[in-house]
């Protein structure tokens, strides 16, 4: 029955190593296998002069549009500046309970807040950001419980506070939707 797959989309250059790790955590956390495919696309159509952004609105559909059914879910992985017109920015988004979702590398970086550069942290930040906008598209919504993968977070020091792994709630629910008794 789990023929299925996630799929982790790449928009752009993603270093091998930082891929293969995801594709292990994704699979382990949502215990489905995991294949990643690139998509050659302009970024340029996604971007926003006025706010030097690009739009994570316009991502995400294109994200939607690009989800295959043998598929289970998709999240395109990027390292651009991504906003929604409501917030300053974003580091990823899902639709709830959807086929997709988006995370990007970009304000996970230590360098962007004046911090020394950090590969190690900012891989651990970006495992946590995509599992937990798969959770969303797998219908999960924000959690309380502080070490959840499902708590929200505004900054990198929230995602940095939480562990990448669903709370015993968040799991059981989770659970329920895949398989519906
Ligand atoms: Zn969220
Ligand atoms: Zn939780």
């Amino acid at each position: 029955m789990n023929s299925q797959h996630i799929t982790l989309l790449t928009f752009g250059y993603f270093d091998k190593g930082l891929l293969e790790e995801v594709a292990g955590a994704v699979s382990r956390e949502f215990n489905y296998p995991v294949i990643c495919r690139d998509i050659h696309i302009d970024l340029s159509e996604f971007y926003d002069a006025g706010r030097r952004q690009y739009n994570g609105d316009k991502v995400l559909k294109t994200v939607v549009s690009k989800h295959d059914y043998d598929s289970i879910k998709t999240i395109g992985l990027l390292n651009i500046d991504l906003f929604i017109p409501i917030l300053t920015y974003i580091f990823g988004q899902a639709q709830l309970g959807g086929s997709a979702g988006i995370a990007s590398m970009y304000r996970l970086s230590n360098e962007l807040y004046g911090l020394k550069h950090d590969v190690g942290l900012q891989k651990e930040r970006f495992i946590k950001e995509v599992i937990h906008e798969l959770g969303h598209a797998f219908g999960l919504l924000h959690c309380h419980d502080v070490v959840c993968v499902m708590r929200s977070g505004s900054y990198v020091e929230d995602i940095d506070q939480k562990s990448k792994d669903f709370c015993q709630n968040c799991r059981r629910m989770m659970e329920s939707t895949v398989n519906p008794s």
